[in-house]
């Protein structure tokens, strides 16, 4: 469908013409991004700080990557600085960005590059790929934006860019096995790099996902999603299942010695090598509090706090009991784990749920919990 639907267009490359020139003067002006007034003086991209970025922005806005890109860049200039901290120190900066496996791919892949490729990154798509945590998506945009191969990049607002150029009716997930070919005809030889920026700042700025501007649009002739007037319901969707919510308890175990019990998570499976308040599985069955208590960390006079906390993640709701206790000297001996003191909690690579938990235990106890 795709190659005939270009067909009727006319000439598919001509699209990337009218986009690439659109881009020479609207380009984003994004951290990590030389764009094409600098590139026309010589700049080149640094294939570091496209890695970094691109595996930022994996499931996280722009607006929230800008911070966390720049303090990474400040603490670690070059994928050898950032494969030489402890991964601790990276996991830690990363708090907040969710989605923790990243992190911790994020560091295996600085190693691999400092120590098996002597710090450089490989220049095609298929030795990105090759490296902890790069995807086909990640390695088609790293291989186009700092090496300027062709590379058929598509992201979320490329998806939504192409579905409407070509009038993709199908819904997704289904519709992926269109639009990546008809991605694939809209993609030129030259400037690749800047053609795939190009689709993804089209996406972001003009062809968005309520009400595209189509009036602005450098492609708006021979958009067949324009002309058949569905634009804007594209991409369809395919109904989306019902979240399940699963349940458990946190049990915030404090010492006597104004310190908290916290526990390394195991670096496999969902917030993998972040710390928590030590937590019970998360299942779905119906709160129980003696068998939560029987997982508590300690044999304590544990308290519930009235209420709950609540926690979405991408394919589940999560509801939290919290129970607070003191450990005596005996029981905190015995408590696996690591002490940390309370008001340094908010130093520690806690995610955002477990962030949730400690403050919903001690709501004035420390930086973390202020203004929350
Ligand atoms: S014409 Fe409108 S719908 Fe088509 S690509 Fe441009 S902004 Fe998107």
């Amino acid at each position: 469908m795709a190659g005939k639907t270009a067909k009727k267009r006319g000439k598919p490359e001509s699209v990337s013409d009218r986009l690439l020139a659109w881009y020479d003067v609207h380009a984003r002006d994004l951290p990590w991004r030389v764009r094409p007034k600098a590139r026309d003086k010589g700049a080149r991209a640094d294939p570091y700080c496209v890695w970094l970025s691109e595996i930022m922005l994996q499931q996280t806005t722009v607006a929230t990557v800008g911070p966390y890109f720049r303090d990474f860049v400040s603490r670690w200039p070059d994928v050898e600085s950032l494969a030489a901290a402890p991964r601790d120190k990276v996991m830690e900066a990363w708090a907040g960005l969710g989605y923790y496996s990243r992190a911790r791919n994020l560091h295996a892949c600085a190693v691999t590059v400092a120590e098996e490729h002597g710090g450089r990154f490989p220049d095609t798509e298929e030795g990105l790929k090759a490296l902890p945590g790069i995807g086909p998506y990640t390695s088609a945009a790293i291989a186009a934006i700092a090496f300027d191969r062709k590379a058929t990049v598509v992201d979320g607002n490329v998806e939504r860019v192409v579905a409407r150029l070509f009038a993709i009716e199908t819904p997704l997930p289904d519709a992926k096995k269109e639009i990546r070919p008809a991605a694939e005809t809209l993609t030129p030889e030259t400037r690749p790099g800047d053609f795939a920026q190009a689709m993804m700042d089209l996406g972001a700025t003009i062809c968005s996902p309520k009400s595209p501007s189509c009036n602005r649009c450098p492609v708006s002739d021979g958009c067949l999603g324009l002309e058949k007037g569905i634009a804007e319901t594209l991409p369809r969707r395919a109904p989306k299942k019902a979240r399940p919510t699963r349940r458990g308890a946190c049990f915030y175990l404090r010492n006597g010695k104004g310190e908290v019990l916290l526990r390394r998570r195991p670096d496999k499976g969902l917030l993998g090598g972040m710390m928590e308040v030590p937590t019970t599985e998360w299942t779905q069955a119906e709160l129980d509090e003696d068998a939560l208590l029987g997982a508590a960390p300690v044999n304590a006079k544990w308290a519930r706090v009235p209420g709950l906390v609540e926690h979405t993640f991408t394919h589940f709701h999560l509801q939290l009991a919290i129970f607070v206790a003191e450990a005596s000297a005996a029981q905190a001996k015995k408590a696996d784990g690591i002490w940390v003191p309370e008001e340094e909690l908010d130093t520690q690579a806690l995610p955002t749920v477990m962030k949730k938990a400690a403050a919903h235990a001690a709501p004035d106890a420390g930086p973390l919990f202020k203004g929350k």
